[in-house]
């Protein structure tokens, strides 16, 4: 597919419009996502945004472009303090033990790898430097206790992306945390004079023995990988403000110059219908749904398969579906190894035309999956008739293997099929002894051989016809 000839269209939340996508290069894209604070593993609403950005480049790479993708691991900031103080480890063990689990994480998930993982503890002296260009123009300020803060009131064009009205600020007053809402909008703190509280977390720099905020880190780094000005920036809609905005203040006061052209934010996760809170019991870490034994390609699906700007409800009902739904794709992926029917006289191509036109129509529409989506599986209907009716000539199989597989490298779910569906060796006796184990209400040692059939690939699935299993991934 060629680049230039796409006609992507995203909604900028900086014009809150749908704009046609050029980038600044042709047929190269340069992006920036936030990524984890390693304070804690990251739960499913991380990961919805995660998947979102995974799905992005993804498309971005299928229509042709070349994507240099930088993701931050934010390891130094007010939360990862405190964690590693309240664990009282050093910072960068704590840190470490988190950041390793993301990387898991998101392999688990089979998200593509970004470009540059950066750490903010590597890239102190690029936000050393970048405040002191903005000291040098005016755009910050050195406070009393030796912080130093940005003058909200000094950038003219101050609230353009959350749409703050610049006379609602309180100019003058300073918050020194990194989050803040916007009704507290003031001047923020982009470098942090050491207190007794931040212990032995500091680094001697030009600026004072401290360490950066939140907001600067990101200016730093994205600047530092991908240049002054660069096309998409994308987070959660909870990151819009303060971090985007002040993202938005540091970088275009200090190079006079446009720091994003597309802004991409995905709206929030619900569970179960409520904002996920871990006091309400409906708080989810990736892990959390492993240990149950859920599939994550199935998390993968469920998270990405709704349209990143609509709210999007997580339901363990809505999880199971997402199994069947992959399954069904797997299932479409192995019935066409073996077709070898009489042939379908263009009804196979015709089929895949319109498919091919209403899912990519669909996508380069601002990422709108679940219409892509809708127009796969009436595909995949309409070609099991195909084949249930021995119509499908192994040539047009083969035409039809290989669009679901380029599909396949945008939705990353379907993966190698293997043929065979045969148990591997000993697990047939391990599900026959859990079904005694349950039949006898050891539920202990039933969920045990459950753990043991997931490590071996088998899920294991009570239903009302019985016991039933399936191949996943080895965990
Ligand atoms: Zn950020």
């Amino acid at each position: 597919m060629n680049a230039s000839a796409s006609d992507l269209r995203f909604f900028n939340t900086l014009t809150r419009r749908k704009e046609k996508f050029t980038p600044l290069e042709p047929g190269k894209v340069r992006m920036y996502t936030c990524g984890p604070t390693v304070y804690d593993y990251a739960h499913i609403g991380n990961f919805r945004a995660f998947l979102f950005e995974d799905l992005l480049k993804r498309w971005l790479e299928y229509r042709g472009f070349t994507v240099t993708h930088v993701m931050n691991i934010t390891d130094i900031d007010d939360k990862t303090i405190k964690g590693s103080q309240k664990q009282n480890i050093p910072l960068a063990q704590y840190t470490e033990h988190y950041t390793q689990a993301f990387f898991e994480d998101i392999k688990t998930l089979n998200v593509k790898p970004a470009t540059h993982y950066p750490k903010a503890t590597d890239h102190i002296p690029q936000m050393t430097s970048l405040i002191q260009t903005l000291l040098n123009k005016g755009y910050a300020y050195k406070s009393q206790d030796g912080s130093t803060y940005y003058a909200i009131n000094k950038f003219k064009n101050y609230g353009k992306l959350s749409k703050t009205k610049p006379q609602a600020l309180k100019t003058g007053a300073r918050v020194k945390q990194d989050e803040y809402t916007k009704e507290e909008a003031q001047d923020f703190a982009l470098w942090k004079a050491h207190t007794p509280e931040d212990g032995n977390v500091f680094w001697n720099t030009p600026l004072g023995k401290g360490r950066p905020g939140w907001h600067i880190e990101c200016s730093a780094m994205s600047m530092h990988y991908l240049g002054e000005t660069f096309d998409i920036h994308c987070g959660g809609i909870d990151n819009i403000f303060p971090h985007h905005e002040n993202e938005i203040a540091q970088s275009e006061a200090a190079t006079g110059k446009r720091f994003v052209r597309y802004w991409l934010h995905n709206e929030h996760l619900l569970v179960e219908g409520k904002k996920m809170a871990k006091k309400t019991g409906n708080y989810y870490t990736l892990r959390d749904l492993l240990k149950r034994g859920h599939d994550p390609i199935a998390i993968r699906y469920l998270l990405q398969s709704t349209h990143y700007r609509a709210q999007f409800n997580f339901t363990l009902e809505a999880l199971d579906a997402a199994h069947m739904a992959v399954e069904r794709l797997r299932n479409f992926a192995r019935r066409l190894q073996d077709a070898d029917g009489a042939g379908s006289e263009g009804k196979i191509a015709q089929l895949l035309r319109a498919v091919r036109e209403a899912f990519g129509d669909a996508m380069d529409d601002d990422l709108n999956v679940s219409i892509a989506l809708g127009a796969l599986f009436d595909f995949v209907r309409e070609v099991n008739t195909l084949l249930d009716a021995g119509m499908v000539a192994k040539g047009e199989a083969e035409g039809v293997s290989a669009f679901i597989g380029g599909l396949d490298g945008v939705l990353g779910v379907i993966g190698e099929v293997e043929a065979e569906k045969t148990l591997p060796l000993g697990a047939e006796a391990l599900i026959r002894e859990r079904g005694e184990a349950r039949k006898a209400g050891d539920w202990a040692r039933a969920d045990a051989l459950r753990l043991r059939l997931r490590a071996m690939g088998v899920v294991v699935e009570d239903t009302a016809e019985g016991v039933r299993w399936r191949l996943v991934r080895k965990a």
